[in-house]
């Protein structure tokens, strides 16, 4: 099955626990802003701000510990290019956090592959962006970065450790989705495929250009695996819009189960939505999380509070992310255009059951989005 970010079962029940009693159940913890590679979709802004010491980073999984975390996903930049990153690892394990780990793998050998699965990591997510050298290495821009990556899929699975294939979709590799299904199979791996490419974080929205084209979006989502993957999620959120539970809900689990610490120790309300609550270098993570007006401000908002999407005909159909409508439109309860574009195709794909005629998307394309519609006097939140 593919997976398209949907949760299930189990640990969409204890989401929902953590959410009422406002616990962080999940953290994204950037432990370097690094990078080894050059992405070329990379949201993220490479500074030279002194990152946080493994001291600091003791202190802070201490912190979220005591604050009722349990899932601890490592990220960066790249988190191997820390040479401290195995002693982060037995720190967060000692404590029982349920550790991942997202990277590009290139700087993993057959030491890093030993101790990952000695700590009993849960999972390794690698970033996979075609399935050859021609088309990974471009958007990474390191030729020889392909063979390193599944070189060390491989080690990794032959060392018994869990992989999931994090794999963005853009302009440059959508055409290869169903090439990319098999290299995960072939390779025991679990793919997860995301079509949201966001600007970046400091609002440039050159990245906007490596969006795929709507046919080429619409194909994807036309895959028989993949429809089922959202037809459950779209007929959910349905019966949650008929029964009024859909605008009484929050947009998603930021603030409310989920954070983001940067590597400058700032607790943010996700990575893909820089709102600041404070820094852990002057404030405990608990007075942070508790007390930041900033987190407070986006965890008041419900989906019955956004002006255009509450009144949105494709709101069933739509996966809209805070950070991309905070970030492209300047404006947290705003529309996200480009979630606009992929609910109308998602849309026009259920509707169809496979993939919709040409004149159906040259329709889509000429007709205006309903973020577009109504691009009139949005409260700017924040
Ligand atoms: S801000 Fe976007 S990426 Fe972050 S949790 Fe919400 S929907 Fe997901
Ligand atoms: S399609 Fe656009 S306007 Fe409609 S709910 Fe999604 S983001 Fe909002």
């Amino acid at each position: 099955m593919i997976s398209c970010a949907t949760p299930a079962g189990a640990a969409q029940r204890m989401t929902s626990t953590a959410t009422r009693a406002n616990v962080p159940l999940a953290v994204l913890f950037q432990i370097t802003n690094r990078c080894n590679l050059d992405c070329v979709h990379c949201y993220q802004v490479r500074d030279q701000e002194r990152e946080l010491s493994l001291d600091e980073i003791a202190r802070i999984l201490a912190e979220l510990s005591q604050a009722g975390t349990l899932y601890l996903s490592l990220t960066g930049g790249e988190p191997f290019v820390r040479p401290d990153l195995r002693a982060i690892v037995e720190q967060a394990r000692r404590l029982r956090f349920v550790v991942s780990i997202k990277t590009n793998a290139v700087l993993l050998g057959e030491e890093e592959m030993a101790w990952l699965s000695d700590l009993g990591v849960v999972q390794v997510d690698v970033s996979v962006y075609g399935p050859t050298a021609a088309v990974h290495d471009r958007v990474t821009k390191h030729p020889g970065s392909f063979v390193a990556t599944l070189a060390a899929i491989g080690g990794l699975r032959a060392a018994g450790v869990n992989v999931q294939m994090a794999i963005p979709l853009m302009r440059t590799n959508i055409e290869a989705f169903e090439d990319l299904l098999g290299l995960a199979r072939r390779l025991g791996c679990r793919p997860t495929f995301d079509p949201q490419i966001s600007v970046k974080e400091d609002c440039n929205r050159g990245l906007a250009r490596l969006r795929s084209h709507d046919d080429a979006m619409a194909r994807f989502f036309s895959h028989p695996e993949v429809i089922e993957s959202y037809r459950a999620e779209v007929e959910h959120r349905h019966e949650a819009a008929r029964t009024g539970a859909l605008l009484r809900s929050h947009p998603c689990g930021s603030c409310h189960n989920f954070c983001h610490i940067d590597h400058l120790g700032r607790v943010r309300a996700c990575n893909a939505l820089p709102i600041i609550g404070g820094s852990l270098r002057e404030r405990s993570f608990t007075e942070i999380w508790r007390d930041s007006e900033e987190l407070a401000t986006v965890r008041r908002v419900r989906v019955g509070d956004l002006p255009i999407c509450r009144e949105c005909e494709l709101i069933t159909y739509c996966t809209r992310c805070q950070g991309d409508a905070y970030l492209e439109a300047g404006d947290l309860l705003a529309p996200s255009p480009d979630a606009c574009r992929r609910a109308a195709l998602l849309r026009a794909v259920l509707d169809k059951g496979g993939m919709p005629d040409a004149a159906t998307l040259a329709g889509l394309a000429q007709a205006p989005l309903p973020g577009q519609r109504a691009r009139t006097h949005l409260p700017v939140l924040l």
